[in-house]
């Protein structure tokens, strides 16, 4: 256990055995969080809700949203690092996952805005025609204090997880471009300078293959808001983040890709930030346990730090196996992403088993943040409970990486499509088999061939279980042995 390791995010990549792609650049954007950043982080938290300004005084919409000025200087530290740019025009997407993984130790909330614009890009430069690609692009690119930022809009006041039946908004043709019409509920980074969209063009089926995915950016053509704001949540935690209710209008938009791939593009869009929540959620459990480890060596009960009692000392073990299995399953998601991103439908085997490890990854590693900020918290007994110290709050973080980028519910349930409609399991087998213990290997095939042979009903019922337990069970195989770098 090499407890050291959890003090910092980049000593524990190094640790996990990341090369780390500039080292430079990371350690001094660690340094910039430790020095300055985690004051102001603390601060937008206890602060609650940005505020917005809807109309200027002359009574025309302007939808500002106004944090203190420090909110801008942290929240462009992660963008000039290349949370963005890296992916398109850098090292590559484990670069970008890295500047992510080391905001969400300090800010889990903060990467939120990066995964979108990440999305954004992502989308952009595979779908956009070359048109809307050399106009935007360039922009979310940026590495000084212009740059854009992106979102990824798809849920209305209906709900989430069956986006088919409940958007609303409607897509109409307009020459080369579309108009939009309807209102998104829960519209992170909302204020973006550009947005992705699901909309139903008129007359798609109420179903989602009736769904596309269009560009919309945060003015029009002339210069007028191209989309209003009509509200902030406030919410537990991800204060760093402005989440809003984004009305649109006939509002100007762009379609990526085509109409008929369009629940393709929505699910790519939704998988990357799959990935980027399966990292923040291994962040933000070694943050818990480093606010732990500091407590429990410097607490003292029944004669000597309580870190050193045996009961304590075994769980920080535990708890540092369960970090370093989390991570290999979360980082394992973020190296295939980058091997499959371009690919179109119809996918390849390689991107089914992609999509089965990101609904694995981002299960398991939000529930194990949940429950390690948990622990964190009894780990300071009635200290963990105050606002005053930076405990509650991972537990606050923690408990809507769960929710967002789709429920536990729908994770198990389209990882379990996967599972019976592509086979995706059987790769997934082999590509553990080298390293797992076979008589555990075989026992867990014969149990999903065990569930695919109920009825369906039966099947999603009893389909928990064996999710939560190959989660485990893959990431426990993976962290055995060494996850390799991004050289
Ligand atoms: C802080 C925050 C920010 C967000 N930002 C964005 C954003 O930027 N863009 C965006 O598009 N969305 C965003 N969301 C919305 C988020 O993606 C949804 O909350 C999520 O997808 C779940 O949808 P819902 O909340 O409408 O719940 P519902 O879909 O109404 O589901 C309610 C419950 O029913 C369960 N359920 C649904 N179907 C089944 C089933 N078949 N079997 C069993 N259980 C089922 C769900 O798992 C859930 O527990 C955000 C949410 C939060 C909390």
């Amino acid at each position: 256990m090499d407890l050291e390791a959890l003090r910092t995010p980049t000593r524990f990549l190094q640790s996990a055995g990341i090369s780390l792609p500039s080292e430079w650049e990371l350690e001094k954007l660690e340094n910039w969080w430790e020095t300055e950043g985690k004051a102001i982080s603390a601060m937008i938290d206890r602060m609650g809700t940005p505020w917005l300004r809807a109309f200027d005084r002359f009574g025309r919409r302007v939808d500002e949203i106004l944090y203190p000025p420090d909110y801008r200087r942290m929240l462009l530290q992660g963008y000039r690092a290349g949370a963005v740019w890296h992916a398109l025009e850098g090292a590559g997407l484990p670069a970008a996952f890295l500047i992510g993984y080391l905001t969400a130790f300090y800010d889990a909330g903060l990467y939120c805005p990066y995964t979108v614009s990440l999305a954004t890009a992502l989308a952009l430069h595979k779908y956009g025609d070359p048109g809307l690609q050399a106009r935007f692009l360039p922009p979310l690119l940026r590495r000084d204090d212009e740059v854009w930022q992106g979102a990824t809009w798809m849920t209305e006041v209906g709900g989430g997880s069956d986006l088919g039946a409940t958007v609303e908004t409607i897509a109409r043709p307009e020459g080369p471009r579309w108009r939009l019409t309807g209102e998104k509920y829960f519209a992170s980074n909302v204020g973006a300078d550009l947005a992705l969209v699901a909309a139903r063009p008129e007359g798609a089926p109420r179903t989602v293959r009736g769904l596309a995915l269009f560009l919309v950016p945060r003015y029009r053509e002339d210069g007028s808001l191209n989309y209003t704001i009509r509200r902030l949540k406030d919410k537990i935690g991800t204060r760093a983040v402005p989440t809003g209710e984004a009305e649109l209008r006939d509002t100007e938009a762009y379609l990526l890709g085509s109409v008929e791939e369009g629940i393709y593009l929505i699910l790519e869009v939704l998988n990357v930030s799959r990935v980027a929540n399966s990292i923040a959620s291994v962040a933000l459990m070694q943050r818990a346990m480093a606010e732990a480890l500091a407590f429990a060596e410097r607490r003292v009960a029944f004669g000597r730090p309580i870190l050193q009692h045996p009961l304590l000392r075994r769980q920080f073990e535990e708890r540092w196996q369960g970090l370093q299995a989390a991570f290999a399953l979360a980082w394992m998601t973020v190296q295939m992403l980058e091997t499959i991103r371009m690919e179109r439908p119809p996918y390849s085997p390689r991107y089914h088993l992609f999509r089965l490890l990101t609904h694995l990854a981002k299960y398991w590693t939000a529930e194990q943040a949940v429950q390690t900020a948990k622990w964190a918290m009894e780990v300071h007994g009635g200290m963990g409970v105050l606002g005053e110290y930076p405990v509650e709050r991972w537990l606050r973080e923690a408990m809507i990486l769960p929710i967002w980028e789709g429920t536990p519910h729908r994770q198990i349930l389209d990882g379990l499509e996967v599972i019976a409609r592509k086979g995706s399991h059987q790769a997934l087998l082999e590509l553990l088999s080298p390293k797992a213990d076979p008589q555990a290997l075989e026992e867990m095939a014969e149990r999903v061939e065990a569930l695919l042979r109920l009825p369906p009903e039966e099947q999603e019922a009893r389909a928990e279980p064996l999710f939560r337990d190959l989660a485990r069970f893959v990431a426990e195989t993976l962290s055995r042995h060494s996850v390799p770098g991004i050289d």
